[in-house]
């Protein structure tokens, strides 16, 4: 075989098992968030989720990680943390995963609004979150990763004192860590060289968050946080998950 043909063969089994992992992507309207849906094949043990928009850097690792890896994943197409609801509001996401949580959450953030508006609101998620959370949900046995970025303080060390367990592996660099809420996932994750926390009970007060029902449902979740622009380093330990968590 010639040099030539050989290379060729060898781009065109390049090209051939890229094909195989061609990710598709769509638009879906959930619970009244617009969602971008990547799809990567069939995963047995993968969801994934960028819940907050304005995390450009999660959002970023996570589009890339998709090329390569099967699953599906979830990210919104809003630029901004809050996302628009009713006649002008705005509602964090990740506090409309109980009512409790989504009845503070838009009591904080439109205080314009009348009760009668908080309460049509509450109405409209009560119905629609259920959908939301089904096409959130890992395969069965499975775990749904989250990315997220901090930008304002938030760090490992504001959740040490609510979690089960922890293995503070990098004191001095507390933005970036893995909260999981299954104890084997946290103890495989305490293998690496980063920070993890534990947190299996929805312990505290109902924030509405997805760690916290994922917990109260006993479904294995990790959320990988990172400061905002560290791309390397969340690529990084998604990468270590991938290789190191079943
Ligand atoms: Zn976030």
């Amino acid at each position: 075989m010639s040099d030539a043909l050989s290379r060729y063969s060898r781009r065109e089994f390049q090209q051939l098992a890229l094909a195989a992992f061609a990710p598709s992507t769509r638009h879906r309207t959930l619970a009244g968030v617009r969602f971008e849906v990547i799809r990567n094949g069939r995963s047995k043990t993968r969801a994934y989720l960028l819940i907050h928009g304005n995390e450009q850097t999660a959002r970023e690792v996570l589009r890339e990680h998709m090329k390569a890896h099967r699953g599906t994943a979830h990210l919104v197409e809003q630029d901004t943390r809050m996302v628009p609801v009713g006649n002008g509001g705005k509602l964090d996401p990740n506090r409309l995963f109980s009512r409790a949580g989504a009845e503070r959450n838009l009591k904080r953030f439109n205080s314009g609004w009348s009760d009668g508006a908080i309460a049509r609101e509450l109405h409209r998620l009560d119905r629609e979150r259920g959908k939301l959370i089904a096409a959130l949900l890992p395969p069965r046995g499975g775990l749904l990763v989250t990315l997220h970025n901090n930008s304002e303080g938030y760090s490992v060390k504001d959740e040490i004192e609510i979690s089960n367990a922890t293995s503070i592996r990098k004191p001095d660099e507390p933005h970036e860590f893995f909260l999981a809420t299954a104890k084997a996932d946290f103890e495989a994750l305490a293998k690496s060289p980063y920070n993890v926390v534990l947190q299996s009970e929805a312990a505290g007060e109902d924030d509405g968050s997805l760690s916290r029902l994922m917990a109260a449902r006993g479904v294995r979740y990790v959320n990988l946080e990172v400061e905002l622009g560290k791309r390397a380093m969340q690529h990084e330990m998604l990468n270590w998950l991938e290789a190191n968590v079943p």
